[in-house]
């Protein structure tokens, strides 16, 4: 039995499947990760600052006009469509074999492949909302606002997305979600994450007895935790695992 025939068996035999990803659940659909070869930490050399200095907290308070520029520029991908993995667990999940989707990513592409239990951890591009008044904001909303760091139409304050910037914390209602989800899990499929980015990582601790899987181009810190890791695409591993479980794949 090669590796995706023994994770279709356990999940199979298994009533709540859970999948926790990262930016590499993405890139199939055109969005660069971060440290992959072809990713943001080195595309965006000569940017200015690393990213996680532009997408900090205190860079954003600071300079929200160059906050603005790098982050429209790389991390707002609005013709992006859901790929194979986002695809497969949208059908996982109809099939009533998949119980939530936790993600690092903010692209909102999870939601729109159909997937309805979505613990956005890192929040998404897609609300927006006024620092000063609150009004919310869709992304394409957003984006028309005049100003190169946006300004609410109502009062004039800035508009920030609803993502977690670094320095900031998790939403705690999201992160509680997610735990408990987890920590139910039977299986665990782990996917396109380098597991590096805290407090998100320490998830995959959250699990109890149930089986972890990783799927993954490149090693990770967590593969010899796991009861199996598939090396490669994570949109045809999931792919190959939905034709397999759900009917009309
Ligand atoms: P990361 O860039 O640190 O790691 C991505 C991992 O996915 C790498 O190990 C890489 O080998 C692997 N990978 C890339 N493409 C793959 C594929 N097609 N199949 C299998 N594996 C693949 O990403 P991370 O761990 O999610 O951490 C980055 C942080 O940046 C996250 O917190 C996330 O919020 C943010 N981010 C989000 C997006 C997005 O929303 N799409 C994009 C870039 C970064």
């Amino acid at each position: 039995m090669n590796k995706i025939e023994q994770v279709t068996e356990w999940i199979r035999g298994s009533e709540r499947v859970v999948f926790f990803g990262g930016a590499g659940t993405s890139t199939e659909s055109g969005i660069p990760d971060f440290r992959s070869a072809a990713g943001l930490y080195r595309s965006a050399q000569g940017s200015g600052a690393p990213p996680e200095v532009m997408l900090s907290h205190t860079y954003f308070m600071e300079h929200p006009e160059s906050f603005f520029e790098f982050y429209k520029k790389h991390m707002i991908y609005r013709d992006a469509r859901p790929n194979a993995a986002h695809e497969a667990l949208a059908a996982l999940e109809r099939a009533g074999k998949l119980a939530a989707v936790v993600t690092q990513n903010i692209d909102g592409l999870h939601q729109a492949a159909g997937s309805r239990v979505v613990y956005e951890l890192h929040g998404s591009v897609h609300r927006n909302r006024c620092m000063a008044c609150g009004a919310a904001y869709t992304l394409d909303e957003m984006l028309a606002l005049p100003g190169v760091a946006p300004r609410c139409r109502a009062c004039g304050g800035v508009v920030k997305p609803d993502v977690v910037l670094y320095e900031e914390p998790l939403d705690q209602d999201v992160w509680a979600g997610a735990v408990e989800a987890i920590r139910a899990a039977d299986v665990l499929l782990v996917g396109g994450t380098s597991l590096t980015v805290y407090p998100a990582a320490g998830l995959v601790g959250e699990l109890r007895g149930g089986k972890l899987v990783l799927m993954n181009r490149e090693e990770t810190s967590f593969d010899r935790r796991a009861d199996a890791v598939v090396r490669g695409s994570v949109g045809e591993a999931l792919r190959r695992v939905a034709e397999a479980i759900v009917a009309d794949f």
